[in-house]
């Protein structure tokens, strides 16, 4: 996640960190068209990390591959067939859409390794938040932190090429589908966790959203269409507002707790377990 508003990218400076409380435009585009080309300018930032360009979406999905990017867009426009909520991030199989999850065998061997550096505090958050999904989603994750296998995900502290790549990020993650499949925790995930909370949240609550990413759901915020019939990213809908064909869970664990629309208290809510149990059963 990222400390200022995803759309905040474009609308206001990048010395966004200061930007928590920049105010969001209402965007009146010429057309109604939510296009690629809106889509990647608003929420899409190019970063070059040792010579190889990554793309951060909406402030902390990290994607390796244009592709993988496009496949964000594209489940922001159609309705999976699966019956998939979409709020769930979705890939295209032989033509047809599907939710973007772990397959029957993977999902109940979804293994990890932590690195070492990261400290016992958030190594014991990581456990309870990685608990906190097997809960409530037929899922077992495995952590083989010693082992030679490779595992299904990695999560680790920001490198030095990273932190200076990507400013203002609090902690990235990854889809089931991606390629590069890190949960990676950057400087501002300890600093804004020191001494208190961030807008309510703890680090607790940030690792639940990473890894609701982690397991295939993408950001609740997302694009809203307003009576106007105008596209807007604000999360501050008014009544009209809709979730392209979901009612918007104001309480999911998908928000960014900066929003004012956002109502949860940094933990799962019902709709999330609901979603996630029919995600896998
Ligand atoms: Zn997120």
């Amino acid at each position: 996640m990222k400390k200022s508003l995803i759309a905040l990218l474009s609308l206001c400076a990048i010395a966004a960190l200061l930007a928590l409380s920049c105010t969001m435009p209402d965007q009146t585009p010429a057309a109604d068209a939510y296009t690629w080309d809106r889509f990647f300018a608003e929420s899409v930032q190019e970063v070059s990390i040792d010579g190889q360009t990554r793309y951060l979406i909406e402030g902390d999905i990290l994607a390796s591959e244009m592709a993988e990017v496009r496949q964000y867009y594209d489940s922001m426009l159609e309705e999976p067939e699966d019956g998939s909520r979409a709020t769930v991030n979705v890939i295209r199989k032989s033509g047809k859409r599907y939710a973007d999850t772990y397959n029957s065998t993977v999902r109940w061997n979804i293994t990890y390794k932590i690195s070492t550096a990261i400290n016992a505090t958030t190594r014991t958050n990581l456990e309870w938040a990685l608990a906190q999904w097997e809960g409530v989603a037929g899922v077992d994750f495995k952590n083989i932190t010693g082992s030679s296998a490779t595992p299904v995900f990695t999560i680790r502290n920001a490198t030095a090429s990273e932190e200076n790549a990507m400013p203002g990020v609090i902690a990235s993650a990854f889809f089931p589908s991606y390629s590069n499949k890190t949960l990676i925790l950057f400087n501002d995930f300890y600093e804004l966790f020191a001494s208190g909370t961030f807008y309510g949240w703890d680090q607790k609550a940030v690792l639940l959203h990473e890894l609701g990413h982690g397991v295939g759901l993408r950001h609740e915020f997302i694009w809203t269409k307003n009576s106007a019939g105008t596209w807007t990213q604000t999360g501050e809908t008014s009544a009209e507002a809709y979730l392209m064909s979901a009612a918007r869970d104001d309480y999911s664990i998908m928000f960014y707790p900066q929003y004012s629309a956002y109502k949860g208290n940094g933990r799962l809510s019902s709709e999330d377990s609901r979603w996630i149990a029919w995600l896998y059963p």
